[in-house]
């Protein structure tokens, strides 16, 4: 009896190891990671030759992380997390160092990560004090009995667990300190918060100043132009998505949110299903772009579900999920990765940081419209 009960509960032990030996024998040739670095109005025009350079090596060091996970057989979580930690220690960014500034002047950040094979997930939001909030998310989803949490609680929680703490200062640059001052510039000569946020229909309580310029359809009662956000509609936000030598599947998304965002706000990308979504059934997204339309049309789920339910291929997918957004009124993008190593990075703003590589090494990065 005590024989049989050994190895019943050597088999339970085993059972998530043979569960991914048995998804998938390991082959190298299989592995893939895709990296974003935010959506946003990112043109030529807008671009100098230093900035673009800057961009380009941050996300080939980003890429280079990562994948030198995958290859020496990794996992796709270990992969995805590396990767956004490179990016979080980056003042490029809108993530880690180069979070950006809420109304109040403060950094207030969000992460979460998520594997395929498992679903299982974590995430922390409105965190001012952890360097790397994408290691705290893996911390609450794997030494913890929760998925998401919050502030105060979050810290105490990293502290605890041994995660990096920094002073606030550490998330100071100009740059995005100048992006707030520009964002309440443009606020104040708008309108008061209050009347830009408050409506759900173009003709409720709207002065008349604000009303002239909302676009029928644009949900939550604010045009884009309108949007308390507002500063250059550039989004930052960072994610990572990787197909691992045993097929298994991650996803990871880590951000400052949106500048000028008030007290408590939270995006979508700390949000399981919305900014962030993993499934060995279907696939990994990342994403970024306003959270608020991210979240109501839970995004990164909704690619999922697209390839899972309707066996869409994963381009047609993450194609459609977008369109739907822009349809809502909202912008961004989002990387996509299946466990064929189908890749897919759509958005509807004028750029985005992305790119990938493939177990041959052969990387590629984007960032302007094809
Ligand atoms: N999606 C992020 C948010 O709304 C912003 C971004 O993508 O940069 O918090």
């Amino acid at each position: 009896m005590k024989k049989v009960l050994l190895m019943l509960s050597t088999v339970w032990l085993l059972s998530p190891v043979l569960s991914q030996a048995q998804t998938k024998a390991p082959d190298p040739g299989r592995i893939t990671l895709v990296i974003h670095g935010g959506a946003g109005t990112i043109t030529k025009a807008l671009m100098t030759p230093e900035k673009e350079k800057a961009y380009q090596e941050a996300l080939n060091l980003a890429l280079q992380t990562g994948y030198a996970i995958l290859k020496k057989g990794g996992t796709s979580l270990d992969a995805v997390e590396a990767t956004v930690r490179v990016m979080e220690d980056s003042p490029l960014f809108n993530a880690g160092k180069g979070a950006v500034f809420t109304h109040e002047g403060r950094n207030e950040m969000d992460a979460a990560i998520m594997e395929g094979q498992t679903l299982k997930a974590g995430s922390v939001a409105g965190v001012t004090v952890i360097r790397n909030p994408i290691t705290a998310a893996r911390a609450v989803m794997e030494k913890s009995e929760h998925v998401m949490m919050v502030g105060p609680g979050a810290e105490a929680f990293a502290r605890e667990k041994g995660l990096e703490i920094v002073s606030p200062e550490y998330f100071y640059t100009e740059a995005r300190y100048q992006q707030l001052q520009k964002a309440l510039q443009q606020e104040k000569s708008a309108g008061t918060p209050d009347q830009l946020n408050a409506p759900t229909k173009a003709s409720e309580s709207v002065p008349k100043k604000t009303k002239v310029k909302m676009k029928a359809g644009k949900a939550q009662g604010r045009a884009p132009e309108n949007n308390i956000f507002t500063e250059g509609k550039k989004y930052g936000t960072v994610g990572a998505v990787a197909l691992d030598q045993y097929g298994n599947l991650a996803a990871a998304t880590s951000t400052g949110g949106m500048t000028n965002k008030r007290y408590g706000r939270v995006g979508d990308a700390p949000i399981i299903g919305a900014g962030t979504y993993a499934d060995n059934n279907a696939c990994a997204v990342s994403c970024t772009g306003w959270g608020e339309f991210f979240i109501r049309a839970t995004v990164a789920r909704d690619v999922a579900a697209r390839v899972e339910y309707q066996q869409k291929p994963l381009a047609q997918a993450a194609q459609a999920t977008i369109d739907k957004v822009g349809k809502m009124g909202g912008d961004g993008g989002l990387i996509a990765l299946d466990r064929q190593g189908n890749v897919a990075m759509p958005f509807n703003s004028e750029g985005m940081y992305r790119g990938f590589i493939k177990a041959d090494g052969k990387s590629q990065i984007l960032i302007y419209k094809e």
